[in-house]
């Protein structure tokens, strides 16, 4: 199956490549929105009507996590990948690489995002980061945030204010974006930087 149906959520069943080209390789012509679905996410949707809602309204929802395998074998599918972002990243880092696509790093405390695109560039010298910004912004310069982004002409944003901030955040201003894919991850910029 292509896509599972868990908690309510049509979860797409992707192996790490297929859930990379799927973010680099959409053809659509609005800002495709993806989102990882972990327990922690479905708890707080089983607890909260609003996130339940938009996690619907995304475009994709990944399986993050081995405790999403347990509850799809419970629910009778196999899962046939744990595309956590942590694990996606260096292959998402590929791919943009391999297609000529730029990355855009938004969220996390001031001078986060800035050090883990550092390192990665490090680690990846022709990945192209197209911008970063910080996650602290309360809400005082959204537009001028999203300009940012826009102009840095970034193929793929990526933003991390955690749950359920950063999912509000990408179904709010989606219609404003430019990019192709914009995806919601959490704690990576965190782990990346360190
Ligand atoms: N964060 C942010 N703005 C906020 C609140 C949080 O940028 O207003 C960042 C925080 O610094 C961290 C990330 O969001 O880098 C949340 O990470 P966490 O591992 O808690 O993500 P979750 O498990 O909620 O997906």
């Amino acid at each position: 199956a292509k896509s599972l149906s868990l908690f309510g959520l049509h979860v797409k069943n992707t192996t790490m490549a297929e859930a990379v080209d799927w973010i680099t390789q959409t053809q659509a012509d609005n800002t495709q929105i993806g989102f990882f679905v972990n327990v922690h996410s479905i708890n707080l949707s089983i607890s909260d009507p609003t996130f339940f809602n938009q996690l619907s309204n995304a475009n994709a929802l990944f399986a993050d996590g081995s405790g999403m395998r347990l509850a799809a074998r419970k629910a009778g599918f196999q899962l046939n990948g744990n595309n956590n972002g942590t694990d996606m990243l260096p292959y998402l880092c590929k791919s943009c690489i391999k297609r000529k696509q730029s990355i855009y790093f938004f969220g996390a405390a001031p001078g986060i995002a800035q050090q883990a695109a550092r390192k990665l560039c490090k680690k990846y010298p022709d990945l192209n980061i197209a911008g970063t910004e910080h996650g602290y912004n309360e809400g005082k310069h959204t537009e001028q945030i999203i300009e940012s982004i826009n102009n840095s002409g970034c193929d793929i944003l990526l933003v991390a204010m955690g749950s359920p901030l950063q999912e509000e955040w990408l179904l709010n201003h989606r219609d404003k974006l430019h990019c192709k894919t914009a995806l919601a991850v959490g704690g990576l910029f965190d782990f990346y930087s360190g």
